[in-house]
């Protein structure tokens, strides 16, 4: 019997149900996990999505035909049930489970097991073949408590203001950004943000998300109004006019990749932040082991080293070649070896 679940040259595809899940070409129908650009592109003629993403996907891909369906509900497509469950990534981040007769699959997307209070809380689906991405998949991957991280952004921030200095982060726009702006609130001081992420950030608190709102930098503001706040910045803002005409600063970049010391000293960073939107070694051990499948597809990162430790460990495992692991986090991916 052919699996339920094949790569085809546009990307993961079920043959019996006519659908495919983050493909990365344009087809008929699309099932995505998530709003990030590695797993949701242009030109699909129809998109299932989570209702949170809707938005999301309207404002990175436009006008398409976007369906939203809630956490939990099953809907078929040609005799195939399928349904959506929180992945714990962004907001509206999904892994999808794929169920005909006996056999269940399970599309993670990119996931985290700690829940942030925004994204919704992972959790495990058991199935017999669970499709995992291993963004950080090696043991050298173990993220502190997100608090921890939390207090000391808090602390860096006011040691910026001591020195009379703009603190300006650089956090990913989607993700990163509203659990860092929701970890800056207890400061009380404006948080200004570049287009990218005021962008973001609007469109989710019209959404009715209870996040905190941001004042979108433009040119009537001084480097004076800066220095008694913070600046939220995506990683690509660094290093350009618009940074320096925000006048002098110290700037820290939030990032899983940082856990490695020298990826800091390579982007040239005052301070690297250890925080992901991704599951640390331990977080992706415990999320397969929860799934009591035996049969693992890793996509994403370090495969290699997930598959050969699953496989020791008496797990058929595998890597499965797909074209993500290109969103903004994952390509930070600097040597680490
Ligand atoms: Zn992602
Ligand atoms: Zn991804």
């Amino acid at each position: 019997m052919k699996p339920l679940l094949e790569l085809t040259s546009h990307g993961l595809y079920c043959e019996l149900g006519d659908f495919f899940i983050d493909p990365w070409r344009p087809v008929n129908k699309a099932l995505i996990t998530h709003a990030h650009s590695d797993h949701a592109r242009w030109g699909c003629t129809s998109y299932l999505c989570h209702e949170h993403t809707v938005p999301l996907l309207q404002l990175r891909l436009g006008n398409h035909p976007y369906q939203g369906i809630a956490w939990g509900k099953s809907i078929f497509i040609n005799s195939i049930e399928i349904t959506f469950f929180p992945a714990g990534h962004i907001i509206g981040s999904s892994q999808i489970r794929v169920r005909y007769k006996d056999d269940t699959w399970v599309v993670s997307g990119d996931y985290k097991t700690k829940n942030d209070g925004i994204s919704g809380s992972f959790e495990p689906i058991s199935c017999n073949h669970f499709i995992t991405e291993s963004t950080f998949g090696l043991p050298i991957y173990q993220w502190e408590e997100q608090e921890q991280v939390y207090s000391s952004i808090r602390h860096w921030v006011k040691e910026a203001h001591e020195k009379q200095v703009t603190p300006v982060l650089f956090t990913y726009s989607l993700g990163k950004a509203q659990r860092v702006i929701e970890a800056l609130a207890p400061l009380n001081i404006p948080i200004y943000a570049h287009g990218a992420i005021a962008n973001t950030q609007e469109i989710l608190i019209q959404q009715q998300h209870s996040l905190q709102p941001v004042i979108r930098i433009h040119n009537g503001l001084k480097p004076i109004d800066f220095s008694k706040g913070v600046v939220i910045a995506p990683p690509s803002a660094d290093q350009t006019n618009w940074l320096k005409k925000l006048g002098p600063s110290q700037r820290a970049i939030c990032s899983g990749w940082m856990q490695v010391r020298g990826n800091q000293r390579r982007r040239n960073v005052d301070k690297g932040f250890v925080l992901s939107d991704h599951a640390d070694w331990n977080g992706l051990l415990s999320a397969i082991e929860a799934t009591g499948a035996q049969h693992i597809l890793a996509t994403h990162g370090f495969t290699h080293v997930l598959t050969k430790y699953l496989n020791e460990r008496g797990y058929q495992a595998e890597t499965l070649s797909t074209l993500f692991g290109q969103d903004e986090e994952e390509q930070t991916n600097i040597e680490t070896s």
